[in-house]
């Protein structure tokens, strides 16, 4: 029987599991920390009808509840754009208890898990050939790495892989997350519960401050490109305290920075004997860096592509990636053009953007939830028209959504079939793009 491994049990590596243990595949998932520590305390958005794509229903009811809508606030600006009435698709998920409901299908597979214990990448000859577990060598056909946008698994890989080893600097978000008591006596408006503020104080990133009246804490994020110093952290708390009297100092729970993949998924995903998976592949929506949903599908999709070409060499793993790209991969692709414009963009003109109308809380709704702006020229211009005109920079706007949509195109072209040489020349056009 075919050995696999995966290394952490980040939630799309544990369904990734589950479906090979289902399909009679010898699987075992390695992770660092305890079953009672894994993933995180808190709880996540998700799109509810990503779990038709994972296949495994509806988890328990006590587990999530209704997410609601977001505000948006632009930068420099006092003005809250309000995304319309909450999306009865999205919810709320404690990771833990998702993590511990997967784990528990998986194991009844008969997949097997061992906690608290490191794996590091066993390489011969250039090749990946198992797994180093308390100093001792275990051989494995496949290494499944789960193990994060830091993985130690990738950046053991030998060059000739021809997988990129690291995340630049700017391909990653430091957010701290953290949960303080809410002030007693402030009320929030309906509307104003889940505030997003797109480049916070001119600074390259989001912040939000979360105080849904259903939870007995304010939920606060301070995400930025590259790192988040100490004093950047504290000036931006208060600006945050200054505009949400609600949120008080007593922090409850959390407080730690938390490193987050926000770019394109990953040009190489496989390699004889491994596949990356998660964020480690950089599976994460750029925006604003979910990636449970996506994460989950494609361990799926991976679980699928062993089960149906009864190979892990990279030619057969290639199909993973291909489905991977068709889909949700490519269209990233396209919102990593737009997240990348507008985290440098002068943030005057994104405030001008939002107060002229130009750009609505739809628009980017659309970009977290991972889909790409679709406005023609003759559109833009029509909605510039209610502000001030700004031909110069609707004209920029308009370049930068052809760019998007360009990127998308280019990215569904992904060889279908692996051939190095037609993948190395698809991998330099979409490099090209981002440079
Ligand atoms: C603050 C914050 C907010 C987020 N909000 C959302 C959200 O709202 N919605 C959403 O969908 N996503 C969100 N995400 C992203 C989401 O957490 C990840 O995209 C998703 O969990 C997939 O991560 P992963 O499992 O690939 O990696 P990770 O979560 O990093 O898991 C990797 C696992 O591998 C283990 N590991 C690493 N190396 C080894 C090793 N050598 N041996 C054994 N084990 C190892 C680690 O202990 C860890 O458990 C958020 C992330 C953060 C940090």
């Amino acid at each position: 029987m075919i050995k696999i491994a995966v290394v952490g049990a980040g939630v799309g590596g544990v369904v990734c599991a589950f479906y090979l243990a289902r399909n009679g595949y010898d699987v075992t998932v390695y992770e660092r920390c305890s079953l009672d520590d894994v993933t995180y305390s808190w709880h996540d958005d998700i799109a509810v009808e990503s779990f038709k794509d994972i296949g495994l229903g509806m988890p328990p009811e006590n587990l999530y509840y209704p997410k609601r809508n977001w505000t948006f606030v632009p930068p420099l600006s006092t003005m809250h754009v309000y995304a319309g009435l909450p999306q009865p698709t999205d919810v709320s998920i404690s990771r833990r208890g998702l993590l511990h409901w997967l784990v528990a299908q998986a194991q009844a597979e008969g997949a097997r898990f061992v906690f608290e214990t490191e794996a590091s990448l066993w390489v011969e000859d250039d090749l990946v050939v198992g797994l180093t577990v308390d100093d001792q060598n275990i051989p494995y056909a496949l290494v499944v790495d789960n193990a994060g946008v830091d993985s130690a698994i990738r950046r053991a890989l030998p060059p000739s892989c021809g997988i990129r080893r690291e995340a630049y600097r700017d391909e990653v978000f430091c957010a701290y997350r953290a949960f303080y008591s809410r002030r007693e006596g402030v009320s929030v408006a309906d509307n104003e519960t889940n505030r997003v503020y797109l480049l916070h104080e001119g600074g390259k990133g989001i912040s939000w401050c979360i105080a849904d009246p259903t939870q007995p804490t304010v939920d606060v994020l301070i995400g930025r490109l590259g790192d988040l110093g100490e004093d950047a952290l504290a000036t931006l708390l208060a600006k945050l305290r200054e505009d949400n009297p609600i949120l008080t100092d007593e922090l409850t729970s959390g407080g730690a920075v938390y490193r987050i993949p926000v770019r394109h998924p990953a040009w190489r995903m496989v390699a004889d004997g491994y596949a990356s998976l998660g964020d480690s592949a950089f599976m994460t929506i750029p925006m604003l860096g979910s990636g449970m949903a996506a994460g989950m599908v494609a361990g799926r999709i991976l679980a699928e592509t062993v089960v149906d070409r009864q190979s892990v060499s990279k030619e057969a793993l290639w199909h993973y990636q291909v489905a991977y790209y068709d889909y949700c991969g490519a269209e990233h692709c396209g919102v990593d053009v737009m997240k990348r414009w507008l985290l440098s963009a002068d943030p005057a003109d994104v405030r001008w953007l939002f107060e002229s109308g130009v750009l609505s809380a739809d628009n980017i709704n659309a970009g977290a939830a991972g889909e790409n702006i679709k406005l023609r020229f003759g559109e833009l211009v029509q909605k510039g028209v209610k502000g001030r005109k700004r031909l110069g920079l609707l004209l920029k706007l308009s370049g930068l959504l052809g760019d998007c949509a360009k990127a998308v195109r280019l990215a569904r072209r992904i060889p279908r079939v692996y051939d190095p040489a037609e993948v190395e020349a698809w991998q330099a056009k979409m490099e090209a793009l981002y440079q």
